[in-house]
């Protein structure tokens, strides 16, 4: 019962509830049952709170007996990626510099998700501060990947992904600054979605890089994602950088797609320069056939060129320390969590700030911190931050004429599959290089979808491909993205996630047979 109830999608799972075949005290607890059996493997969650989820998913059985009219996913259970500010529960963004902090109010999205009455399961674990490709960079811990433990679950939003792929939670929230939502999604096999810039609230994320934070959603099929971003979409006057656009009608526009999602004429346009050198054979092998999937449905593939786009990672190396440099001057000692005072020496307020930094952040984020502080330093700022800034403008006009040509950019989303855990964490650079393709978007603030190619054969993991589409037509991006989903779902003959080694096996349901996952 327990996974049955679990493998559904959200979709059915507000399906199910709204006919009264189930309760959301039965799926919460599902839930919570997986999450006490596999999360001690997994370590998707930072904090867990049962408590609070079952007393809201009760509520939304009530209220439903009662026949009062409730949000289409009252009583389906999310998961919230620990950067994301939560009453009551705590938020650390994955760094001992928040350890033991409360937040005194919400995020929007937290707001929006209460008022909706989906019962929050818990907080999922990332990289401190959003910064990294593998969740090893978290002071709590690594998150292990589900489809071979052994693996990095991708990052920052590695515990969001894990969570999601491992049918701990059907829905979760993440934030992409470069690549955070799509890079895990791509390697667990999951979809996620980084809308466009300015799409959704970003009021109470705590922020990495300002101009390029975005909260999306994480989910197992395009059309959950589409429900959860229309969920958490639309303008909040508490974030100066929201748009005025209403929340179009995504769920709707995924929801046809999957049903008989036509490509015919639609033309995608593959980025030259997202592919080739650097990426493994496998995730281009898939990548492929998926075009050939699109080509044969009617799809017109046409290749363009983004030239600029080779220098996108070298500008957001750049443009995001400065950011992060300035976000967080708030972590002293004096204002939120962890304060550590000096051990010899006078107790200047300097002093304590200083020890504080030193104790509380890891080597990620002081390495970032330096880089920021040096880029915007006086007799640097032109030579470093001004040069990224005049290279983000021209990654933003390679999109634009990318987008006379073609209605969709297609790449795919990460270079590789899952890597080993500890392989590329005493080498940042090759850490850094999981987002070229996904950094591209953030710099032009356009929407980018990562849903499942396939497995790669040389490892038998899944792969990712990317697809990207102007500014506000994120709508766009759901009914290609469902449309490709349904192609691909067809070629397998069923969901990528249940050919999953790991995850299935610590499931009761033994009728799944396994396939790929050497070890
Ligand atoms: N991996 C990228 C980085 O380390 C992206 C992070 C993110 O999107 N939050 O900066």
């Amino acid at each position: 019962m327990t996974a049955d109830l679990i493998t559904l999608t959200a979709a059915q799972m507000a399906e199910k509830l709204a006919a009264g075949e189930i309760t959301s005290v039965e799926l919460t607890q599902a839930h919570l049952d997986r999450i006490a059996a596999v999360d001690g493997a997994v370590h998707a969650f930072l904090h867990v709170n049962a408590e609070e989820a079952l007393a809201v998913a009760a509520e939304v059985d009530a209220a439903r007996a009662a026949g009062e009219s409730m949000h289409r996913l009252a009583g389906v259970p999310i998961a919230i990626k620990d950067l994301i500010v939560t009453v009551g529960q705590p938020t650390t963004a994955g760094s001992r510099i928040l350890e033991g902090w409360m937040s005194p109010y919400d995020a929007t999205v937290v707001e929006k998700i209460r008022a909706a009455k989906l019962p929050i399961l818990g907080k999922t674990n990332l990289d401190e501060f959003a910064m990294g490709s593998s969740t090893e960079h978290s002071a709590f811990g690594d998150t292990h990947n589900p489809w071979d433990l052994d693996r990095i679950p991708g990052g920052s939003g590695g515990g969001s992904a894990a969570a999601v792929a491992a049918f701990e939670a059907p829905l979760a929230l993440g934030t992409d600054t470069g690549g955070s939502i799509r890079q895990p999604a791509a390697v667990t096999g999951t979809v996620g979605v980084k809308p466009t810039y300015g799409g959704v609230s970003r009021y109470g994320a705590i922020a990495m890089a300002s101009s390029l934070d975005q909260i999306g959603p994480v989910a197992r099929t395009v059309e959950d994602a589409a429900l959860l971003h229309e969920l958490i979409g639309g303008h909040d006057p508490r974030d100066s950088t929201s748009l005025a656009d209403p929340v179009a009608a995504f769920a709707a526009a995924a929801s046809a797609a999957a049903v008989d999602g036509s490509v015919e004429g639609l033309r995608i346009g593959v980025v030259t320069e997202l592919q080739g050198e650097g990426y493994q054979a496998g995730v281009l092998d898939r990548f492929h056939e998926s075009l050939d999937l699109l080509r044969e449905a009617g799809a017109e593939i046409v290749e363009v060129s983004c030239p600029h786009f080779q220098y996108a990672l070298g500008a957001y190396y750049l443009i995001m320390p400065s950011e992060v440099s300035s976000n967080l001057a708030k972590f002293d000692g004096v204002r939120y969590g962890l304060r550590t005072l000096p051990t010899e020496g006078p107790m200047t307020i300097e002093r304590v700030m200083a020890a504080t930094r030193a104790a509380g952040f890891g080597d990620e984020a002081k390495r970032r911190i330096i880089l920021g502080t040096y880029a915007l330093s006086a007799g640097y700022y032109d030579a470093y931050y001004g040069s990224a800034q005049k290279v983000r403008t021209l990654v933003q006009r390679d999109f634009d004429a990318a987008f006379e040509q073609a209605d969709i950019l297609i790449s795919p989303t990460a270079p590789t599959t899952a890597f080993r855990l500890g392989e590329k964490t005493d080498d940042p650079l090759a850490m850094y290089l999981n987002d070229v393709a996904t950094i591209p978007a953030n710099l032009a603030g356009v929407p980018g979808l990562s849903l499942p190619s396939g497995l790669a054969t040389e490892d038998g993991l899944p792969a990712g491909i990317q697809l990207l589409a102007p500014a506000r037509e994120d709508e766009r991006l759901y009914r290609a993205g469902a449309a490709l989903e349904r192609l691909l779902v067809r070629r397998w003959g069923g969901p990528l996630l249940e050919k999953a080694p790991d995850l299935l096996s610590a499931r009761d349901d033994a009728s799944l047979t396994t396939t790929g996952g050497e070890k």
